[in-house]
């Protein structure tokens, strides 16, 4: 494994943590005040810089304007673009688009790549995933209630679904339904492109997410489709391919989201690094001169150290051997860089004191949002559970054997 950074990557990061100090950093409180309105203006002046210095869109493909950077370096520059909430969205790799970029390049047909591909990479337009269900587990969706029937060259969509992130505003929706109700569990749901202004596609509501509704692009809304009819050409992929199409979106998108976790870490750990070095505590002392104060920050770098190296050694794995061999560290890399994270915001929370819980750091808003992270893409009970089973699949035989000696 060469984990160098070429020279090309380094200008790259440089010119990024550069941007990220001097543009985007300075945005951060018009989204903590909640003057969306506002913050949609500024973000859309960034993300043209960011298309001039030719830095749009790092992961996406080349042939449709973004940079095509491979995994490695996507995750180099999506730690340097993380350290903000707007990172992503700025520089055009933002989840749930990415995810559905990356299917729609996957199974899209040439005319759902023209209408629906290339105006999302060009961040002319977004999009949302739509497949978890209020009344039904998300971490088992073969259990969906959401169904789409033919109907004279149509799906006629009826579901209840929620956690549709950003779905206001979006332009259409990937939404997961049975199309095949009798077929085998993992053959019953597709995947279905439907227009957020077709008639029966409801907004309900943006969900309020501890405490904050958001709006826009910062927003999980929940989605009635009510008779919801789009024609059968806006079925994506195979009739029936919607869960082998989930776990080619959820791959990716489980290491995408580690990525910009780690630049969150990386920021959590300068602002406590800074508030400890330059807090006053006692006569002649501040804070970073306190041991406690002093393991935390040690504690925190080397965390975030081992976070990196198995997420970009995950990365690399992926890159070179494919997903599938990837699968079990994919399990790690979500569940350990998620607590990594949550335990650095909170160590820089308690340093900062009363400031920590008001909104004139982002600390508070790290910590507000990113506790999902250990619920979606698979709860870390879920990814555990899934390693520790691949793990022992060789001893199945020995465990079968010693479960029934008991019985001898
Ligand atoms: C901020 C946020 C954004 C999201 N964005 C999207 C989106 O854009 N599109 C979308 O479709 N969905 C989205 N989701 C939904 C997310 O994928 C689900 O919340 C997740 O899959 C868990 O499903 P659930 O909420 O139904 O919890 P459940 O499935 O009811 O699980 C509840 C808890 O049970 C435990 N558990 C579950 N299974 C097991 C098991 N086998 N063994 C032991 N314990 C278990 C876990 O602790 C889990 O947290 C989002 C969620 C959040 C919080």
């Amino acid at each position: 494994m060469d984990f160098s950074i070429s020279k090309d990557t380094q200008t790259i990061l440089d010119m990024i943590a550069d941007f990220m100090e001097k543009e985007v950093y300075p945005l951060e409180p018009y989204l903590l005040r909640e003057d969306f309105k506002e913050l949609d203006v500024e973000l859309e002046k960034k993300r043209r810089k960011v298309k001039e210095m030719g830095l749009w869109g790092p992961a996406q493909p080349k042939e449709y304007g973004g940079m095509g950077l491979g995994l490695v370096d996507f995750g180099l520059v999506s730690e340097a673009i993380g350290g903000s909430p707007l990172g992503h969205y700025i520089f055009g790799c933002q989840a749930p688009d990415a995810g559905n970029i990356e299917i729609l390049h996957e199974h899209g047909t040439p005319e759902q790549k023209e209408r629906y591909l290339r105006p999302l990479v060009e961040g002319k337009i977004r999009s949302c995933f739509s497949m978890t269900e209020v009344e039904m587990p998300g971490s088992n969706p073969t259990l969906m209630e959401t169904s789409a029937v033919k109907e004279e060259g149509n799906y006629v969509i009826n579901g209840q679904k929620w956690y549709t992130t950003s779905a206001d505003g979006a332009e259409f929706a990937i939404v997961m339904a049975e199309t095949n109700p009798n077929a085998s569990r993992y053959k019953r749901a597709s995947m279905i492109i439907v227009p957020t202004d077709t008639s029966g596609f409801d907004l309900v509501r943006n969900i309020n997410i501890m405490g904050h509704q958001g709006a826009g692009f910062f927003s999980h809304a929940e989605i009635l489709y009510h008779s919801c009819r789009v024609p059968q050409e806006n079925l994506l992929g195979e009739e029936g391919a919607g869960f082998v199409i989930a776990q080619q979106r959820l791959g990716p998108g489980r290491i995408h989201h580690t990525m910009r976790w780690l630049g969150i870490c990386s920021r959590s750990l300068k602002l406590m690094v800074e508030r400890a070095a330059m807090r006053p505590i006692a006569e002649g002392k501040v804070l970073a001169d306190k041991e406690i104060i002093q393991a935390w920050i040690a504690e925190s770098a080397a965390e975030i150290a081992a976070a990196r190296a198995l997420t970009l050694q995950t990365a690399w794995k992926a890159e070179n051997l494919g997903w599938k061999e990837t699968r079990q560290e994919i399990s790690m890399i979500k569940f350990v860089v998620a607590n990594t994270m949550q335990r650095i915001i909170d160590r820089a929370l308690q340093v900062h004191g009363g400031l920590g819980m008001t909104d004139d750091t982002i600390l508070a808003y790290f910590h507000r949002h990113e506790r999902a992270a250990r619920i979606y893409d698979g709860a870390d009970e879920v990814h555990k559970l899934s390693l520790a089973r691949q793990i022992l699949k060789p001893y199945r035989a020995e465990m079968q054997k010693a479960r029934e000696s008991i019985h001898a």
